[in-house]
């Protein structure tokens, strides 16, 4: 440092003299870690001339005892020159950090009173050196935002332990930027952590509790032992979600998507989202329910309608999800990055994501750390969600801390992305309300995720039926003294004067009335305008619905040009540069066309004729086998150019994204955005097949059965990396049979496309059909580069992909004896050796749509072949794998009557493949030559 600076920064400072030891001691730790120390001290330090320069301790130290020869005074309120006044000011403002930084653990937050709280020495006076003798003396309050520079020592504690330590316990110290906390900080103490609501606000309280209360017990009288995931003892989450909706809605929130698991749904379906509360009865009794889907139970339903707010109507929709706790999250920001998208919001300003936890949900399930991490990239941002946890502490039967967490709160998963936490004892609806209200703002402020704790407890067992005092015995002694949250409230106000007996009593008795009537009980509640695109056009419709795919050879001939198109000067890297020269070759018709191109064909004809395309996957913008190169590096800038977004003045957005190393929240979260849009190609892209593993909940929660359980369609495409090359058991198999395993009700599509033309037409079905399922591709790797696997623009032209590809070699048909089925590309193996042993009396079949299978077009390419008893399905696969056991009986039917079916592929294996190559390379050549030896 030198001398002058720091004589300019110790005269400009007011800490010095006396204190420097400590002072001393502070700037060390601010030295091992800046986060250590207080705001106050950090941004001091940051000030001071050397910041950010590493200088040794030994010279820090020389320069604070430099500073203590000088004897420079202590400024500010504190006696200045008094160094033991100094120090004191100094112990006040580490007070006031300490109460910042732990007062929630001191906080009133378990409305129970069960929690057994650590004392924390840091928020005892003494341990500052400070008692209450000093209450009376005047100091200076730092940044405390209490409205004043200075108040005595006595005022500052009890502000402290209001704002810190009452029903609210905030944890947002962990954030790194200052402005944020600083904010925060306002907000808090300004307020001193509760801020005063009118008469009307705390009537409307009263009634929302009262609603809250009001349903369970009347749910818990007319269908005594019925499930229903009672929401009682966290009733204030009624309120607490209007609140957000209301607050949302005021600061420009057109669309709220909320998702929840079933503890207190039907609560919320009732008493926020305006379910007519006949509906749910009828549900309960069973009556009037007629669907020829599978449908799912009431506590797993969703619901849409709009609701009125002071900054106009708000849609809401209320995520149909499993039982599977927390796997909705994902699903929630995708269908909100979807709506987004629509409006133009870049911000997110427009749509909010909610999501209800459970304690031990939240701090247990992986993909709620996965979620948190897609929420500031480029991909999956949706401008920071608001997390909610009814935290009843306990997780079905089994208790807090000990076993159902390593941490001391549920919530700290989220200070990874440094979300503030705003832990609140439920049973203080106004808090409540507080942190809501602070908690849209501050999402809106920074466009970050925020946490809401709702300390509660469960009234009941996990649920209804159950008896939770076998485990739980001491809590639900408790519990079953506890009053109810709005008998607490109702007593407050009461003694507030704020209303009388009756008026709470009347509140009772006009909600129950309501119920009798069975109609909306939520005076918000609108009819369903709000939302934003219309799905219409998709319902109802089967695979055999009408559809026009075909486009001119001269419009692709124009598509093909644009996208082998480099802009001057971009300097590719060389690999990539000779992939781009090909393309331009397969532009001009000088060759064929590789998949790689025919997949850019694809995209490029959708977004041109206004069909969105989304693309997420690990390596999506090059692909994992370099094949795509759909987005382009400078390799002077590393800037990145995508000649699929320069196809057309008007053309639809185009996005190809490489995702977070995740598959379970980034497939859900594709779902989500899919189940949302319907006007978008949605595409999610397994790095290897096999890694779709990672997000099987997704594969067999919504995907395959989405459709039958709630009625909500979904065009998302998987291509998954299929085929066995030697590279061992991880990545040779997408596991088909899993697939086809769960295929049923026309649920989805399954095809195993061999060719570029095939790629390219069964992407544009995907989209121009006006259907609106899945499609699971098992797509290729090696033959992304094999010389077989091209066409001509011609092919991609017709607009049709075929189900069932034929035999392509000239042969007679009447002399075949053997007809070998298959998918994929053990197909090219067997053509190659079939041409080699010029065995003209095998005929291949490829089947290119395993589901639904293609029995019509399976008899019009069979009708040649009626007199063949001999057919095989040959496959890569081990056979208990692939498509043997789950496709036989469609093959079985295909065949004409008195044929023999048989199989030729790998034995049966509990691993998909084996490690080694030259056993491999045997299997390989053994499968080919059963399929081809007619014995
Ligand atoms: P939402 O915007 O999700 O609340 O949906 C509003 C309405 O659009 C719903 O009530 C449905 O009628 C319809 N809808 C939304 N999503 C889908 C979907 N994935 N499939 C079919 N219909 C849908």
């Amino acid at each position: 440092m030198q001398d002058g600076a720091m004589q300019a920064w110790i005269e400009s400072s007011h800490l010095a003299g006396g204190n420097i030891g400590y002072i001393e001691d502070l700037f060390e730790l601010y030295l091992d870690d800046p986060s250590a120390v207080g705001d106050e001290w950090r941004e001091f330090f940051d000030g001071m001339p050397t910041s950010g320069v590493d200088i040794k301790h030994s010279e820090v130290r020389e320069q604070f005892r430099e500073m203590a020869k000088n004897k420079l005074k202590l400024s500010g309120s504190a006696n200045a020159g008094n160094s033991e006044m100094s120090e004191k000011q100094v112990k006040v403002l580490q007070l006031i950090n300490a109460y910042r930084f732990r007062g929630h653990q001191h906080a009133n937050l378990d409305p129970l009173g069960l929690w057994k709280q650590e004392q924390v020495a840091d928020l005892a006076l003494e341990h500052h050196s400070l008692s209450k003798d000093d209450y009376a003396t005047e100091f200076n309050v730092g940044s405390l935002a209490i409205g004043k520079d200075t108040a005595k020592l006595g005022d500052i504690h009890a502000a402290l332990e209001k704002i810190y330590c009452g029903s609210i316990g905030a944890e947002y110290m962990h954030i790194v930027s200052t402005e944020e906390k600083r904010w925060i900080q306002q907000r808090l103490e300004s307020q001193l952590g509760q801020p005063k609501f009118d008469a009307d606000m705390q009537k409307r309280l009263l009634q929302e509790l009262t609603a809250a209360d009001g349903l369970e017990k009347y749910l818990g009288s007319k269908f005594p032992g019925a499930k229903r995931f009672s929401l009682e003892g966290g009733d204030s989450l009624v309120p607490l979600i209007k609140a957000l909706i209301h607050r949302g809605g005021e600061n420009g929130a057109k669309e709220v998507v909320i998702g929840m698991a079933h503890r207190g749904r039907l609560n919320v379906l009732i008493n926020v989202l305006g379910k007519h509360p006949q509906e749910l009865f009828n549900e309960f009794a069973g009556l009037g329910i007629k669907s020829e889907k599978s449908g799912d139970v009431k506590y797993h339903m969703g619901f849409s309608s709009d609701f009125a707010t002071k900054g106009g109507n708000v849609h809401l929709a209320l995520a149909f999800n499993p039982s599977h706790l927390e796997i909705v999250n994902p699903v929630v920001m995708g269908s909100v990055r979807a709506r987004m998208e629509r409006r133009g919001c870049q911000d997110g300003s427009q749509a909010l994501p909610i999501t209800i936890h459970g304690d031990a949900a939240i701090a247990g399930q992986g993909v709620v750390q996965e979620t948190f991490n897609l929420s500031r990239t480029r991909a999956f941002g949706v401008g920071g969600s608001i997390r909610i946890v009814v935290n009843n502490q306990v997780g079905f039967t089994t208790s807090k801390q000990e076993d159902a967490r390593s941490t001391q709160y549920c919530t700290d998963i989220a200070k990874m992305v440094q979300a503030p936490i705003f832990h609140v004892n439920a049973d203080d609806p106004e808090a409540v309300l507080f942190v809501s209200q602070l908690a849209v703002d501050y999402r809106n402020a920074f466009k970050r995720d925020v946490v809401i704790d709702l300390v509660c407890y469960r009234r009941h067992g996990h649920n209804e039926a159950d008896e939770p005092n076998a485990t739980q015995p001491l809590m639900y002694q408790k519990i079953k003294k506890h009053p109810v949250p709005r008998e607490l409230y109702a007593k407050r106000l009461l003694e507030a004067k704020v209303i009388d007996d009756k008026f709470a009593k009347q509140l009772v008795a006009d909600y129950r009335d309501a119920l009798d009537k069975g109609d909306c009980v939520v005076e918000e509640w609108q009819p369903m305008k709000a939302h934003s695109v219309d799905w219409s056009p998709f319902v109802d419709n089967d695979w055999d619905v009408d559809y026009d795919s075909r486009m001119t050879v001269e419009e692709l001939e124009d598509l093909a040009l644009k996208v082998s198109h480099v802009p001057e000067g971009f300097k590719l890297n060389s690999r990539v540069a000779k992939v781009y020269e090909e393309r331009v070759k397969m532009a001009n018709g000088e060759r064929k066309l590789d998949w790689g191109m025919a997949e850019m064909l694809a995209y490029a004809s959708l977004v041109k004729h206004g069909h969105g395309v989304r693309m997420v996957g690990q390596d999506s913008g090059r692909g994992t086998f370099f094949h795509r190169h759909a987005v382009l590096h400078n390799q002077k800038d590393a800037k990145t150019y995508m000649p699929l977004q320069h196809i057309a003045d008007n053309q639809a957005k185009i996005e190809i994204y490489d995702s977070v190393l995740s598959e379970e929240a980034v497939m859900a979260f594709e779902y989500g955005y899919a189940t949302a849009e319907p006007n978008t190609l949605p595409i999610w892209e397994a790095q290897f097949g096999d890694f779709a593993n990672g997000a099987q909940v997704v594969i067999d929660q919504f995907l395959s059965s989405g459709e039958q359980k709630w009625g909500r369609l979904c065009g998302l495409t998987l291509l998954l990396p299929h085929g066995y090359e030697g590279q061992g058991p991880e990545h040779s198999s997408a596991r088909l049979e899993r697939f086809l395993q769960l295929s049923a009700d026309h649920n989805w599509s399954v095809c195993t496309p061999t060719t570029p033309a095939q790629v390219y037409n069964m992407i544009r079905r995907q989209q121009i059909r006006p259907v609106r399922r899945p499609l699971i591709v098992m797509t290729p790797k090696s033959l992304l580069r094999h010389a077989d696997a091209v066409s001509s623009l011609e092919e991609l032209a017709d607009g049709v992909f075929y189900n069932v590809i034929g035999e392509i070699d000239e042969q007679d048909a009447k002399k075949v004896e053997r007809v070998v089925f298959c998918g994929g590309k053990v197909y090219y193996d067997l053509l190659k050796q079939r041409r080699e042993q010029e065995l003209n009396n095998i005929a291949i079949i490829r089947i290119e749509q395993l589901y639904p299978f293609p029995h019509q077009e399976m008899a019009d390419v069979l009708k040649q072949y009626q007199h063949v008893k001999d057919f095989v399905w040959c496959q890569e696969e081990p056979q208990n794998q692939g498509a043997w056991y789950c496709s036989q009986h469609h093959f079985r039917e295909a065949i004409p009557e008195g044929a023999k079916l048989s199989y030729a592929g790998r034995a049966a294996s509990a691993s998909p493949a084996v490690g080694y190559a030259s056993v491999h390379k045997e299997q390989q050549e053994k499968l080919v030559n059963d399929a081809l030896t007619i014995k």
